[in-house]
This record gives structure tokens, sequence and C-alpha cells, in this order.
């Protein structure tokens, strides 16, 4: 490390306590969605320190009309986002984005802790979004700060943005694919992503696997259950279609294996499951419907195109078996795999961060898709990463927790990045 890097990780541990404060605020502000919870009390508190940090701070709220469109879950609450931009002592340069989701998921059952009350308790806060992802917003307002405390030149500027709603998805949402939407963030006022969502100490992550859910239902016709040669039984073609699609499709998508490493081992390859089954209304009616939902995860360089024609496939194919069945597809959330080159700057800034610290950095993509998809397909970001402080050990379970030093550990590299790529021109002459 050279002076600079030094007083800047001297910089991070000095706030070490600022941020646990921080953590522990954030994570008592009971964000839960759906349906979005406390997301004014939470823009409030966090816009509340980014000024007092001295940002200019502006809140983008979903308009109330748009409400049902983008946050279908959303029982009408209102969908602020937080954008907090400050310009570097030395003049323009790189602009960075970044971003982080304040929303969490449910707290479930099983805890032992209060999910809400942010404990510190041998060197682990606790608490619902201390990995995912309450932790990762704190370090990218410490990484920046820890520059400027180091009192290191920089130039170029920085934006925050805090965003509600990553946790549903959606084709379109009402966090980071609505700022995507309106311009706020584009390829025209931003030279790159950074995306705390936490893919461990070392991990890099460049991508995610693509997501197809949606519901077959297939027609028949009633008929009394006596004679049910008199109708044409949904149920039973509906069994017919997932027997299929386990002896035919399945062992074809476990041959497609991608050779990227995933933050979830075992999650290499394509995979179907079909998740909810409803049809019939009683034992002595043949039933003429039935809805079967699927989750279909795509691996790079599958298509959604391809995964869906797949699918209507095997439903033609029973109907040359069974002419008189009919059938109708209802798509629920669709995003292709999004992948990043790993030679992209913020992609090899990252590495060389982690190295620093004395790790060997590891590049990888999720197996859930996440709001990189907005940056690369709808901004067409491409030098965009994810990386955040947390181990994804505890996300979305009970007793989500963060140690400490994961946390400093995380907010050093974060800020070992931002030393890098916000760095001043060389003065000319
Ligand atoms: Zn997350």
């Amino acid at each position: 490390m050279d002076e600079r890097q030094r007083a800047v990780c001297a910089a991070v541990d000095a706030l070490a306590s600022e941020m646990v404060e921080t953590l522990q605020a954030f994570i008592r502000v009971p964000t839960v969605n759906p349906p979005g919870e406390a997301y004014e009390d939470f823009v409030a508190l966090a816009k509340g320190l980014l000024d007092g940090l001295g940002y200019a701070t502006e809140v983008v709220r979903v308009p109330d009309e748009l409400l049902p469109t983008l946050a279908p879950l959303g029982e009408g609450l209102p969908r602020p986002n937080l954008l907090a931009r400050l310009a570097g002592p030395a003049g323009p340069g790189f602009r960075l984005h970044i971003n982080g989701h304040y929303d969490v998921v449910p707290a479930g059952h099983d805890w032992t802790r209060d999910p809400f009350g942010g404990e510190l308790i041998d060197g682990r806060i606790y608490g619902r979004g201390a990995c995912d992802m309450k932790s990762g917003l704190v370090a990218q307002i410490y990484a920046v700060e820890a520059l400027r405390r180091a009192g290191v030149d920089w130039a170029g500027e920085v934006t925050h943005s805090f965003v509600p709603d990553e946790e549903t998805v959606g084709n379109r949402n009402a966090g980071t694919g609505f700022l995507v939407e309106q311009g706020v963030i584009s390829r025209e006022n931003t030279d790159g992503v950074i995306i705390t969502e936490p893919f461990g100490l070392d991990g890099i992550g460049v991508g995610h696997k693509g997501a197809l859910w949606g519901a077959f239902t297939l027609y028949g016709r009633q008929a009394h259950g006596s004679a049910p040669h008199l109708g044409v039984n949904a149920v039973e073609l509906a069994a017919r279609f997932l027997c299929r699609a386990e002896s035919e499709l399945k062992p074809q998508l476990r041959q497609r294996r991608t050779d990227l490493l995933l933050a979830t081992p075992g999650t290499e390859t394509a995979t179907l499951s079909f998740d909810t089954i409803e049809g019939g209304v009683a034992t002595n009616v043949i039933p003429d419907r039935c809805t079967v939902t699927f989750n279909r995860r795509l691996v790079p360089p599958e298509t959604l195109d391809q995964a869906r024609q797949e699918l209507f496939d095997l439903l033609e194919a029973l109907r040359v078996e069974e002419p008189r069945l009919r059938w109708s597809y209802e798509e629920r959330y669709a995003t292709p795999p999004t992948l990043v080159d790993e030679q992209q700057p913020l992609a090899q800034a990252a590495a060389r961060a982690i190295r620093e610290m004395g790790m060997t950095p590891r590049v990888m993509i999720s197996a859930g898709s996440h709001d990189q998809r907005f940056v690369v397909h709808g901004a067409g970001i491409t030098n965009s990463i994810l990386y955040g402080p947390a181990s994804n050990d505890t996300s979305h379970q009970s007793d989500e927790y963060i140690t400490v030093e994961e946390l400093v550990t995380g907010t050093k590299v974060l800020a070992l990045i931002l030393l890098e790529v916000l760095q001043p021109a060389r003065a000319s002459g």
C-alpha cells in the first residue's frame, strides 16, 4: 500500500464506531418489503445524515398514478428514492454512481435476536438487512467519507442512490428501474456504477442468471365425474405436461452449465421448477382448467425467447396427442442473464483493492437477479460491478448479521476502489 491508501484505511478505522451506530440506526427502521413499510422514515434518516456530510440531496418519488404499475405489491405506500451528490475537490473527472437498496425482506420466524433491534453482540451486528444490504449503504457513505477525512485529493463526482423495491423484482420497479427510466442514471451522466450488494469481502459481482416466471393454464372440458370419457381432464393434462418437462427438458437444462463462478455453489446450470398448481372444483367434476406456475433460471448465453419456446414446444407436443387441449400463457417476470466483462475498469479496480487488503479476488455472478439488470440492459452502463461488505451467508435468514470486522474491511476495499477511480488527472506541464 502507498501512503494515500494507508491514510484512507486508517480513516475507515477511525470511523468504525460511527459506522456501527449508523448501521444500527438503519436496521432499526423496519423497511419491510412487501409491502414497503417505513420507507419515508428511512429516507428521512439517511437524508439527514448525508445532508450533514455536505451532500446535495434530492428525494425522487414515484408519482401516485404509477404506483400500481411499478409497485404492484406496494399497497399504495410511497416509493421514495434518495439521491445524494458530492463533487471532488480536485475538479471534474470520473462520474461514479453508487447504488444500494434500503428495502429488506420480511423477518420471518426463528430469530433469537430482535430483527429490527440492531443489537451489537460479540462483534456482530444483528438484524434484517445487516447483510442485505444496509451494511452496503453504510459502506458506501463511509468509503467516501474516509477519502475526505484522510485529506486525499479526489476528482470527479459521486452520486449515491438509496432505492426501494429491489427485493420484489418486477420487469419495471420503483427503485433503480424507475431511476433508469427517468434518466437519473444514464450513460450520458454516469461513467460507472457500483452496487453495494453483498458478494463476500473477496467477491466481485459481474452479473446474474436470467429469470423467467410465468403461469400456464391448460383448458379441457367439464364432464360428470362418473363419465370421464365425455370430458377433457385439464389436471391430468397438466400432469402429463410436467412429466414431459421432467423427462425431456430438464435433462437438457442440466447440461447447460456456465463456467462462471456462482455466489451460491451448485447453481451453475439452467434450472426449471414448477412451484404452484391449481385446478378442479370438486371430486365429481372432470376439471376443465388447471394452472401451473414455473420458475426458470437461465445461464448465459441462454435467451428468454429460447426459454419460452422450449416450454411452448412441450405443450404443442402434448396437443398432438390430445388435440382438444388449449392453453394460455401469462408471464410474470423476465430478465435475461446479465454479465459484464471482468476487464471493465471498475472490476479491475476492485480486484486490485481486494488484493491490497491481502485477499484473492473472486469474480462471480449470482443465481438470483438484482438491480444490475436495469443498469446494464436499461441504461447500457457495462462498467458496473457489485461489491459490498457482507458475506452472503445470512441474507434472507433468521439471525442475519454482519461482523464489525467485515463492515470495516469491506468499507476499506470500497474506499480503495474509489481512491483509484476518482484519482485526479496528473497536472500537465
Ligand atoms: Zn440485496
